[in-house]
């Protein structure tokens, strides 16, 4: 069983900001930002490129009540789902990290310089 999937069995446990029948968010562990909050759809699937446009219907006002929930919709936020080992994706349990509480940075070649890519 993958780790989000213990999360949603409450054999790990999380710092939970909400949940419902269908989805969780908690704290990330390891923030990259004044709020970094993952949000998880109970349901495990592996990624965004698995995700039923269903399942993304019914997550999209989830996301949207966090927002509000934290502040961050005043403010403006950040909602990243990193993919597959070029996405940087580690666990492999879909997940949307929304970031805010600060002005975000902007640069996606972090180990490499855009140059050698074009
Ligand atoms: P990704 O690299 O997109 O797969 O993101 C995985 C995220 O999960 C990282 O930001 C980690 O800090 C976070 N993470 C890993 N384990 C836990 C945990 N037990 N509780 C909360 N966040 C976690
Ligand atoms: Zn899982």
């Amino acid at each position: 069983m993958c780790i989000f999937c213990k999360i949603v069995n409450k054999e790990i446990p999380s710092n939970l900001v909400a949940e419902n029948d269908d989805f969780m968010a908690f704290h990330d562990i390891n923030p990259k930002a004044p709020i970094h909050i993952l949000i998880i759809p109970k349901q495990h699937v592996e990624s965004f490129h698995e995700v039923s446009g269903e399942m993304m219907a019914a997550i999209t006002p989830f996301i949207q009540e966090i927002a509000v929930k934290t502040g961050v919709s005043k403010t403006g936020y950040r909602v990243i789902s990193n993919i597959g080992e070029n996405g940087g994706q580690e666990v492999k349990h879909l997940h949307w990290h929304l970031l805010g509480g600060a002005r975000l940075a902007w640069g996606h070649f972090a180990d490499a310089d855009a140059k050698d890519f074009f």
